[in-house]
């Protein structure tokens, strides 16, 4: 059966060229980058190029890039480092302010923190799925230590108003934090015209390996570190390094940086045109939530009217196609999606949505033969009894 890939905002294959730059890694040089005899030198300096690599992505400093297991973990470097290094100033800021749709990473990092000592604060999003600033404003006080607003929403794709953000949280004295795993690679991120303190990225969203990611700090910001041990990513993320995967990072940020022009100007047509396929096919059944023109190329997220995302999901998997009904993290979990429901949008809506995440191996034959498959898919289940 012919199998298509449309959940890219999930994972992306490794690219081959990742694994290539990996593999001796995992084969021949196996030192422990701490160590001062060569076999430790050979893997350090693997190391300091990957490290280069993402700086030059993000157009950060070499020593501002930490790398972390994941991007969820980056998130949590990020959050309970900057509120326990903001507790502990005289100042004491101690709070954090969010938003309603940020990723399970930030949103259960927040949830976890002790409400004795630090105060919460979520801001609300609007129906096209962007946060409110007026909301997000109010939040803001001399107590925040941390404004945390993604870059792109996993779920919509939708970007976020973060230069708005930055001067909000400026205004007030507060560090900036987003998350950009779902932009790395498909906008252009220069974390100096952002002016963002903090900045999570991970690798398998760019065809990198999963288990690697990393936290951009801006030189000189407070943050306390999380696993504390030896002395590696200059005491802030203690550990022997994961030094294959922080390698395949590397390469993949090279390829993205090299390839994210022509990569995203495809993508893009070939998204809008499932979108307006499906729209146009299946006439005043389809809807797109989330903004239509302020969005990441290669995610799309639709609801259909009369019919269950889950059993879209079903339906199209056993037809050789991939999508998703929202976060991957919460697939599986019967919970509608907290993004489209933070949206406001009607329960009916968010319980018959999908979103289809696109890549760079992602063909318009592919997208022909998926509009049909839903388009078939959903007949199907409307003439279920
Ligand atoms: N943040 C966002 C916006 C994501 O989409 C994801 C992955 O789904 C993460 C964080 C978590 O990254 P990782 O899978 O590397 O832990």
């Amino acid at each position: 059966m012919r199998r298509i890939y449309l959940d890219h905002a999930a994972t992306t294959p490794l690219d081959p060229e990742v694994l290539d730059a990996m593999l001796p890694y995992l084969r021949d040089h196996f030192g422990n980058p701490s160590s001062v005899h060569s076999f430790g030198q050979r893997a350090r300096g693997a190391i300091d190029e990957a490290r280069a690599r993402v700086a030059s992505l993000v157009g950060a400093r070499d020593s501002e890039i930490v790398f972390t297991g994941s991007g969820t973990e980056a998130d949590n470097l990020a959050i309970v480092g900057a509120l326990q290094a903001g507790a502990a100033t005289e100042a004491a800021r101690t709070d954090l302010v969010t938003s309603t749709i940020e990723h399970h990473a930030v949103l259960n990092t927040a949830r976890g923190l002790d409400r004795s000592k630090h105060h919460v604060a979520l801001a609300k999003v609007s129906d096209a799925g962007v946060v409110d600033l007026h909301a997000l404003d109010a939040a803001i006080t001399a107590a925040t230590a941390l404004v945390s607003v993604m870059f792109a929403n996993n779920e919509t794709g939708v970007l976020q108003p973060l230069s708005d953000v930055v001067r909000l949280a400026r205004s007030k004295g507060a560090l900036i934090h987003t998350d950009a795993v779902q932009g790395l690679g498909k906008v252009r991120l220069d974390v100096v015209s952002l002016d963002v303190d903090l900045m999570t990225v991970s690798a398998h969203k760019i065809h990198g390996p999963k288990g690697a990611g990393a936290l951009y700090v801006r030189s000189g910001t407070r943050m306390t570190a999380l696993i504390r041990g030896g002395s590696q990513e200059r005491n802030r993320r203690a550990g022997t390094e994961n030094v294959a995967g922080i390698v395949g990072l590397g390469k993949a940020a090279e390829l993205a940086q090299a390839r994210m022009v022509q990569d995203t100007r495809r993508i893009e047509g070939l998204r809008n045109r499932l979108e307006t396929a499906l729209i146009e096919g299946i006439p005043g059944r389809v809807t797109r939530n989330g903004s239509e023109a302020n969005r990441i190329a290669t995610t799309g997220s639709l609801s259909f009217k009369g019919v269950s995302g889950e059993d879209l999901l079903i339906a199209l998997d056993l037809a050789g196609i991939a999508v998703s009904t929202g976060a991957a993290c919460a697939a599986g979990s019967p919970e509608p999606s907290h993004v489209l429901k933070a949206m406001g949008l009607p329960r009916e809506r968010v319980n018959g949505s999908l979103r289809f995440s696109l890549g760079r191996s992602t063909t318009a034959d592919e997208i022909d033969h998926t509009v049909e498959a839903v388009t078939l898919a959903v007949d199907q289940l409307r003439a279920r009894p």
